[in-house]
């Protein structure tokens, strides 16, 4: 018998979910639905200073009430770790692990100096600047002597491991409304972080190895992490890890035209229960009905 298609959510427990996690989650059920597939849900909290477990408890509340319904267990990236350190270390024994010590507001600032003196600093397509080498910001007495005391941050060498490929890696996209092919542009993203000093994974390593490990077949996201499949797709050419197929999909956005934060409680899904929305109302605001024909899935 075939495997039956494998989809997931996977919000971070670090707020509370808006009507933007509402309508991913909710589109991934019915693409499940549509492919006869199964739904995961999955907790993705490697950054354990900001996810808390009244945010985890909040997403059961009101993925429930939504209609959403998941597989158990539910994977807890936080339990995992080992399995990313596992990645890393094959990373790094191919020689595409960089070490580095110069902090993100080290970067940020050495950015904003430049860019005042004229010499614009490439950016990421998130608009974070890219790292360029310990050496472009810090002297070198002070490289050194973080190289012997502190811990260290490990980045791709992400010009390496793509030269090790060969070709550029590509994925299945299905999110403009029709199936095409996207030839993954990794290198826009620099030599991303895989592994923070106070962190030992990321969110690139830690979805590309959960998304293998559970056999996820379809990935269902926003638009807003469109750009960064193309750091998935490389990760898993080079772990030869499956590739899914993705579906990124329209975002709800306020009514100034700005993606929801989990801060504005007039989106908030426990904010809107409380004030008398029923599940409905949730589907009607997400306009999940209307949407079919760009937010439907193309492998059935
Ligand atoms: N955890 C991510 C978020 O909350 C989603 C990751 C993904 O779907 O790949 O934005």
């Amino acid at each position: 018998m075939p495997h039956r298609p494998v989809l997931r959510f996977a919000p971070s427990p670090n707020g509370f979910l808006h009507l933007g996690h509402a309508y991913s989650a909710l589109l991934n059920q019915r693409h499940a639905a549509d492919l006869d597939g199964r739904l995961l849900l999955r907790l993705e909290d490697i950054d354990t200073t900001r996810c808390k477990p009244e945010y985890e408890a909040a997403i059961y509340r009101d993925l429930s009430w939504i209609g959403l319904e998941w597989e158990e267990p539910v994977r807890r990236q936080s339990d995992h770790f080992d399995a990313y350190a596992d990645a890393l270390r094959q990373l790094d024994a191919m020689g595409l692990i960089r070490r580095s010590v110069a902090s993100r507001r080290e970067i940020r600032e050495a950015a904003a100096r430049a860019s005042a003196e004229g010499r614009p600093w490439p950016r990421d397509p998130d608009g974070a600047p890219l790292f360029g080498g310990d050496e472009v910001i810090l002297d070198p007495t002070e490289i050194r002597r973080r190289r012997r005391e502190e811990p260290q941050a490990l980045r791709l060498d992400t010009k390496a491991a793509l030269a090790r490929l060969g070709d550029a890696p590509r994925w299945l996209e299905t999110g403009a409304g029709h199936r095409q092919e996207i030839v993954a542009d990794p290198l826009v993203w620099g030599d991303v972080v895989l592994a923070r000093k106070e962190t030992p994974t990321s969110y690139h390593l830690s979805v590309v190895v959960d998304d293998a490990l559970q056999g996820v077949s379809h990935v269902v996201r926003g638009r807003d992490l469109l750009q960064a499949t193309a750091i998935h797709r490389l990760l898993q050419e080079l772990l030869r890890l499956p590739a899914p197929e993705y579906h990124h999909h329209r975002l709800i956005l306020d009514e100034s035209g700005r993606k929801l934060s989990k801060s504005a409680a007039s989106t908030g899904l426990a904010e809107l229960r409380k004030t008398g929305a029923t599940p409905e109302d949730i589907r009607n605001l997400v306009a999940l009905a209307d949407d079919k024909a760009a937010d439907t899935p193309f492998s059935a």
